[in-house]
């Protein structure tokens, strides 16, 4: 079992493959995106969310979440993911 905490959210996105809601899941250093029912979930580092997905405008910090799931998804629909060892 995994020690670090986690955060798990079913999204209403489908599973290009069975159709099952897909699961947003965010540690403290990935955020991954998967189909509990298929075990294929792609990943992403924190580290580069921050340097791809951040945007600085004078104060403010924007995060730019849409882009972030758009890329996780594609890589679902284009199984491009990692098989997950997860039990
Ligand atoms: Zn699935």
């Amino acid at each position: 079992m995994e020690s670090e905490e986690s955060l798990k959210m079913e999204l209403s996105l489908k599973c290009p493959v069975c159709g099952s809601n897909l699961q947003l899941i965010e540690n403290s250093a990935y955020v991954m995106l998967g189909c509990p029912r298929c075990r294929k979930y792609t990943r992403m580092t924190k580290k580069h969310i921050y340097r791809v997905y951040i945007e600085y405008d004078g104060n403010l910090i924007h995060l730019k979440w849409a882009e972030l799931i758009k890329e996780l998804y594609t890589r679902i629909a284009t199984r491009y993911y990692l098989e997950s060892d997860e039990s």
